[in-house]
């Protein structure tokens, strides 16, 4: 399984597409197909069929998966969009990190004890 940049729950700025410059959560992520979910972005509006007697029918406004190529982590400590990289850090754990400043964003592994 590819593993992306960005996951779940992480803030993302837009690069590219017609949300360029906007911010939003990530909701979902596809690692097989490097796309993601972001809140707010990408809307598109799919129409659905009434389902049984309960359900109306109409359109419904929902996000629609981008690339994960075409947003960057928010530094939640520096609030840019910022490059991650990975590394090591002495006790073995493997960390992600901005590359602005440096900040270590979260734990990738736990060290081994
Ligand atoms: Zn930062």
């Amino acid at each position: 399984m590819a593993k992306l940049h960005v996951k779940k729950d992480d803030q993302v700025y837009v690069l590219t597409g017609k949300d360029t410059g906007k911010t939003g959560k990530v909701l979902e992520v596809d690692p097989d197909k490097g796309r993601v979910l972001v809140e707010g972005v990408n809307i598109v509006t799919k129409h659905k069929k009434p389902r049984g007697r309960n359900q109306q029918g109409g359109i419904v406004k929902q996000e629609g998966s981008i690339n994960a190529s075409n947003v960057m982590l928010v530094c939640s400590k520096c609030k840019k969009p910022s490059k991650t990289g990975r590394k090591f850090m002495e006790n073995g754990e493997k960390v992600r990190y901005c590359k602005a400043c440096g900040e270590i964003i979260d734990t990738i592994r736990q060290a081994r004890t």
